[in-house]
């Protein structure tokens, strides 16, 4: 087992993985930006190294830096985290070269599933259903005009470098898409310094239901089941939950075979996701493989019982998985809620839920700066029940508990859609945000809910 772990990331998923850490006896250094010099990775850290400015340009992204301060600090590995260098092939290969383990896939594994039209490709080839698109890359704006006169209008431009919902437009006419080509292809240059495109079929409003995937180095590959992540803001999730309300056992079974299959074709190893969209009559296309942890992952941790961290770090070790298909079992209902900063500033006051079924993951604490360097995520709320009604209600519960002074949040928001009857229900989809979000601001300017209901 790994010695000493270097975390390439920051903010909450720096702290998830040192907390782990220190479960298993492992030491970790952790790099920061000097906007982070304050953090609580930091402080938790066994060691920890300041490589750079606040630009993550300058500081997370520098691949040869955080090597060198590895190799200085006599770390055996280095876990990536989400996001930065989580799906750099050419950084997973770096720390092979200098004898460091990256605990993720390999780096062609990488570069086969991470590139999103690649892994298209490769879906086509496996018999795994994909939405209709174009073939390849699209070169010039031509190129994309004659393939979404192929596949028909609206279609979905996007990156194949794409990621956190970065670099894909909608278009529903040629003109919009000679819109859409210059300004996606400008944010995607601009995000992932990548601008090759690709376009698929608009599937209007869909679900999106992933599958998690955890395999070993030695060929076995299980699947712990979905998540559904409809409820998005710009193609950015805000609410994950599993079960999801739209599955049944029939579907989820194909789906999770579907996505084994997936998985193995890629010569898959590591924890990954394949994420999928559904249409309203439930056929099930393959949008892009995760080929890292997620954000959402507590949710499969709370719904199966399994340190999914832990796991990523023991099979880059080369360890087996302790667990097989036939062992994984769904015991409850898991509901995860994103808070995300909506300003800047200094946390001058902070209360975090807790009780029966809830766990928090975040790097806040009273005093901290909240940067516009990075992410807006500052902390996850998950939540646990027997039931789906269960889960929402302690949801709610734990919303109200929740005290985040000095910046702005969308707490409040989320709060309020959990009393949102297509929500309750379950019947929502990508469109949820777009549809309803109105009525529930409508409802935050008019004050809180509750407060209403018992003063009535
Ligand atoms: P998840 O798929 O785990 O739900 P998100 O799509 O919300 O994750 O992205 C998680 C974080 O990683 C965000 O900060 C997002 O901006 C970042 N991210 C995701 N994919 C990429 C990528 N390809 N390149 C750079 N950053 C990315
Ligand atoms: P990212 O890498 O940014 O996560 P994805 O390819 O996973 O990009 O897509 C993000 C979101 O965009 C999906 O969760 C879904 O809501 C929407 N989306 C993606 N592909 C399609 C499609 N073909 N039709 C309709 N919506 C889509
Ligand atoms: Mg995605």
């Amino acid at each position: 087992m790994f010695k000493r772990i270097l975390i390439a990331n920051r903010g909450e998923i720096a702290v998830r993985i040192i907390r782990c850490c220190m479960e298993m006896d492992i030491e970790t250094v952790a790099v920061y930006s000097t906007e982070d010099r304050n953090s609580l990775a930091v402080m938790a850290a066994t060691e920890s190294v300041c490589i750079g400015p606040a630009k993550a340009a300058d500081s997370y992204l520098k691949e040869d830096v955080i090597i060198e301060v590895a190799k200085r600090c006599g770390c055996d590995a280095i876990h990536p985290g989400y996001g930065f260098l989580s799906e750099n092939a050419s950084f997973a290969r770096k720390c092979l070269d200098n004898g460091i383990a990256f605990i993720g896939p390999s780096a062609e594994i990488i570069s086969r599933m991470g590139d999103k039209q690649s892994a298209r490709e490769l879906m086509i080839r496996t018999g795994v259903p994909v939405v209709p698109g174009s073939d390849g890359l699209l070169l010039t704006l031509e190129d994309a005009k004659t393939a979404a006169a192929r596949v028909g209008y609206p279609v979905l431009l996007k990156a194949s470098a794409g990621g956190g919902g970065k670099g894909m437009r909608k278009a529903f006419s040629p003109e919009e898409l000679e819109q859409a080509w210059s300004s996606a292809r400008a944010e995607a240059k601009a995000a992932f310094g990548n601008d090759d495109m690709y376009l698929e079929k608009l599937v209007q409003n869909p679900h999106h239901v992933e599958m998690q995937i955890l395999a070993d180095q030695h060929g076995n590959t299980i699947c712990l089941g979905e998540r559904d992540c409809s409820i998005q803001r710009n193609n950015q999730k805000l609410l994950e939950e599993a079960p999801s309300p739209l599955l049944d056992e029939k579907l989820r079974r194909k789906m999770a075979k579907t996505a084994v299959k997936a998985a193995k074709a890629a010569g898959y190893f590591s924890a990954g996701t394949v994420e999928f969209v559904l249409d309203d009559d439930r056929n099930f296309y393959f949008i892009e493989m995760n080929t890292r942890i997620q954000v959402e992952h507590p949710v499969t941790e709370e719904l199966v019982g399994i340190d999914l961290i832990r796991e990523q770090i023991r099979i880059a070790a080369g360890m087996k998985l302790n667990m097989t298909q036939d062992e994984v079992r769904q015991s409850c209902h898991t509901i995860e809620c994103r808070i995300n900063a909506a300003t800047t500033g200094r946390i001058t006051f902070l209360h975090m839920p807790a009780g029966y079924g809830v766990r928090v993951e975040s790097a806040l604490y009273t005093g901290c700066e909240i940067s516009p360097y990075y992410d807006s995520m500052i902390a996850k709320i998950i939540v646990s029940g027997k039931t789906r009604l269960e889960a929402i209600r302690r949801l709610r519960r734990a919303l109200e508990e929740l005290v985040i002074e000095g910046i702005e949040t969308n707490a409040d928001f989320m709060h309020l859609l959990t009393f949102h009857p297509d929500f309750i229900l379950g019947k929502y989809n990508t469109g949820f945000w777009e549809k309803n979000h109105w009525e529930i601001e409508e409802w935050l300017s008019k004050g809180n809910i509750a407060q209403t209901e018992s003063e009535s």
